[in-house]
């Protein structure tokens, strides 16, 4: 094969975004994935668009905006190329606000069931996706790439990243399989990167809905959020999430947290006391010391550029990050400013 423009490490949502937006503006692209591809932090998300969530850093605010409206048309383009229609579940979220805030007098309004306690809640616009279904269908779009036109992306699964090295004109990547130039690298690999990202594990668990239950609003406080289906395979759950710990790479799930979890949702809705246990699981969050990504080339080595340190917006923020780090790469104008997430700031 000639050498790619492009070679990406990791095949979570931020890498396939960013292959499939680089592929549809004609360049040639390898992935490079250590396991199995959209198997580990991206699809453990609850799959919010809590672009307006209180507690984001204001300096991620105009790349969520960015990606929220970018949303339709990413999911269009998936659906173009992958054959899947991919709904968005929910139109609305009730978030817990501080007392300063405005709120809505009678939450009881859009959600019967709710017991809001000593919270105020505000309704935001706010949507959310299943990270399963957009996975399937995001993966299916890569591999489509290869079936409908000439040049199609090339996803190497099982194929670790082990060594890189970035010279002026070129990279070259090494791997168990063989070693690999390229004319950029971009690291994409979530919570294993060797850029200062830490893991901040995620427990999680989805419950059947009883029928007293028809959730069709995200729930969301300071410690749990509640987030329906409403469309497709798992419509009628609901997902409870979640704890966020520093537990390394362990991917235990504890009884104890789940319960936990369990118990703080049905203080909120009691009616999920008759809602029955589906299944419980972790995921490793890509965090930074910030809170905030890391975007753009590194600081000595402009062909080794960093898309990664989503944290808990990796959802979110997967088109503005697949957007503005393929016009980085392409030498365009970029549409969000980027130095809250230089690379070079840690
Ligand atoms: C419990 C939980 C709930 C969440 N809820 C939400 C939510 O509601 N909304 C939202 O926007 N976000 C949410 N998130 C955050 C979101 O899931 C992440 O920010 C996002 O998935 C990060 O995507 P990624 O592609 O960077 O990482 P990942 O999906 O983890 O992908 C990284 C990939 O890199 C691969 N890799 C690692 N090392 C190598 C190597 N050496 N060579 C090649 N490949 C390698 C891994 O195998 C993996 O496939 C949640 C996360 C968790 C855990």
């Amino acid at each position: 094969m000639a050498e790619p423009d492009y070679v990406i490490a990791g095949a979570g949502i931020i890498g396939l975004s960013l292959a499939l937006e680089l592929h549809r503006r004609g360049a040639s692209v390898v992935v490079l994935e250590a396991g199995t591809p959209m198997a580990q932090a991206s699809t453990a998300a609850a799959g919010m668009l809590a672009a307006d969530d209180p507690h984001n850093p204001i300096a991620l605010h105009a790349l969520a905006k960015v990606s929220t409206s970018l949303y339709p048309g990413f999911l269009d383009h998936i659906s173009d190329l992958s054959g899947v229609r991919i709904p968005f579940q929910t139109a609305s979220t009730l978030q817990a606000v501080s007392p300063d805030a405005d709120f809505l007098s009678d939450p009881k309004a859009l959600v019967p069931q709710l017991e809001p306690g000593s919270h105020r809640f505000s309704l935001l616009d706010e949507r959310s996706v299943d990270p399963r279904q957009l996975a399937e269908a995001l993966l299916m779009a890569v591999r489509n790439t290869r079936k409908i036109e000439g040049r199609g992306i090339d996803l190497r699964e099982n194929t670790p990243l082990t060594r890189i090295a970035a010279g002026p004109a070129s990279v070259r990547v090494e791997t168990p399989a063989g070693s690999l130039s390229a004319g950029y690298f971009v690291d994409c690999m979530g919570a294993w990167s060797p850029a200062p990202v830490a893991p901040r594990k995620g427990q999680m668990l989805a419950v059947t809905l009883p029928k007293s239950l028809p959730l069709k609003t995200v729930i969301r406080t300071e410690k749990i959020y509640i987030v329906p289906r409403t469309d497709g395979p798992n419509a009628g759950r609901a997902i409870i999430g979640a704890t966020v710990e520093n537990a390394g790479y362990d991917l235990k799930v504890h009884p104890v947290d789940i319960l936990t979890l369990n118990a703080q949702a049905t203080a909120l809705l009691p009616e999920l006391a008759e809602a029955l246990f589906v299944e419980s699981w972790a995921g490793l969050r890509p965090a930074t010391r910030d809170d905030l990504p890391i975007l753009g080339p590194s600081p000595r080595q402009p062909r080794y550029v960093l898309a990664n340190g989503h944290f808990r917006n990796g959802i979110l923020l997967a088109p503005a990050t697949a957007h503005v780090v393929a016009q980085l790469l392409m030498g365009e104008n970029v549409d969000v400013d980027l130095a809250p997430f230089d690379p070079g700031r840690f």
